[in-house]
């Protein structure tokens, strides 16, 4: 029987403000006041020495709610709370629903864990030959080169093992790995993630990018990242100087709210596309934060703007204390067909569900076929306007009297 949850309050998602649907900069924001040079801020090294990790630093800044104050006291052991100064001024200082504010402050809900939820949701450690190498497609693997990020999502599929917090640590063996993709020639395609591979310094990643790049088979690299968000500052021009070495090298970023697309955002996305490195973002379909057609429309323009292509909506898989940020599949559906139609393709995710315990990403689409048989397909378009398509007639002409002439 499913545990009973504690009633959570559903927050609406904050009305879309005009001034997120432009790229603007955040700083000095809560920072005002300490006179930090401009050079300063824009140190990505300042702004991880400065991040916010504490009850202290959070209530230095703002007014949190009795969920949130019990949840950083409370589930520190889980998952790490880290929030960098860029990411810290998009908080609404006085809104506990703030979209921002609930990607990344625990909230006591965290620690209340139902049946259903799991601390592997994607089975990752059961596909794993060696550690740190997840194996579950024919031809692609993920690598997992690091337990560290800039800030941690409270929705982390790999919180088990990210940010050293929790009980669970990530195992990894790098020259295992290299090994058994050496000897893998089945395997074209290697997405690193982690954590943060962008966390790594320039010469750690290029060290692996290099060795990847020298295996034959291995022809497509790809970077799952959220530093493009949490820590523009890191995309500098000597990293994307390095990464252009390694193409074809593709980046998926990880954006979930059009506040995040801030200008220093854009800016180091358009350095990233100026070095030829194509760009997609997956979101997390997430309650209070995106689960509304109107931030959703504006989160993927503003991508399309920063030249990066919504590829993924991923509905949020069944990690440990997170049925306070989960959505009904029927929402992210009504979303897709908010969509579909009346923008641009191009801003059109797919929306998928990660099969639980290690099925692979199974796409999820509004149904637009209201019809199907031999003779033929009955379409519904963006409008509800039914049409009908005719199959091909394959039986015109007889393929075994043309072979017998
Ligand atoms: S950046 Fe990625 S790996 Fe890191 S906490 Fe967020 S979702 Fe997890």
């Amino acid at each position: 029987m499913p545990a009973i949850l504690p009633n959570v309050m559903e927050p609406a998602p904050s009305p879309i403000e005009d001034v997120e649907k432009k790229f603007v900069s955040h700083a000095p924001g809560f920072w005002e006041g300490e006179d930090i040079p401009a050079e300063t801020w824009a140190d990505y090294k300042w702004q991880l020495k400065n991040r916010i990790n504490s009850l202290a630093d959070l209530e230095k800044h703002i007014t949190l709610s009795e969920e949130e104050r019990s949840g950083v006291i409370l589930s520190g052991n889980k998952l790490a709370m880290s929030i960098t100064p860029h990411f810290f001024n998009l908080i609404e200082k006085d809104n506990p629903n703030c979209p921002i504010r609930r990607q990344i402050i625990p909230r006591v809900e965290e620690t209340w864990i139902a049946d259903y939820e799991m601390s592997d949701p994607c089975g990752e450690d059961s596909h794993m030959p060696v550690p740190g190498l997840v194996h579950r497609y024919p031809d692609r693997v993920l690598f997992l080169v690091t337990d560290r990020c800039a800030s941690y999502c409270r929705y982390c599929t790999r919180s088990r093992v990210v940010s050293g917090a929790g009980e669970q640590t990530l195992d990894m063996d790098h020259e295992a790995a290299f090994k058994y993709l050496e000897e893998h020639t089945e395997v074209r395609d290697v997405l690193l993630s982690g954590g943060d591979p962008l966390l790594l310094s320039d010469g750690k990643l290029e060290k692996i990018l290099s060795r990847l790049r020298a295996i034959p088979h291995i022809e497509f690299l790809r970077i799952g990242s959220r530093i493009p968000l949490f820590l523009p500052q890191r995309i500098t021009p000597e990293l994307c100087q390095m990464l252009q070495k390694y193409h074809p090298l593709f980046l998926s970023v990880h954006a979930n709210h059009p506040r995040e697309l801030t200008m220093e955002v854009k800016e180091g996305l358009e350095r990233l596309s100026n070095h030829g490195i194509p760009l997609g973002n997956q979101s997390v379909l997430i309650k209070g934060v995106n689960d509304d057609l109107d931030i959703m429309r504006s989160l993927v323009h503003k991508l399309l703007m920063c030249r990066v292509r919504p590829y993924y909506l991923y509905q949020m898989d069944l990690i440990e204390g997170s049925a306070h940020l989960q959505v009904p599949v029927a929402k992210g559906i009504e979303i897709i067909e908010g969509l579909r139609g009346h923008t641009s393709g191009y801003a059109i995710p797919q929306y998928v569900i990660d099969a639980p315990g290690g099925g692979g990403k199974v796409p999820i689409n509004p149904d637009y076929m209201v019809q199907r048989n031999e003779e033929r397909v009955i379409v519904r378009n963006y409008e509800g306007k039914t049409y009908e398509y005719p199959e091909p007639a394959i039986d015109l002409v007889d393929e075994d009297e043309i072979a017998v002439k």
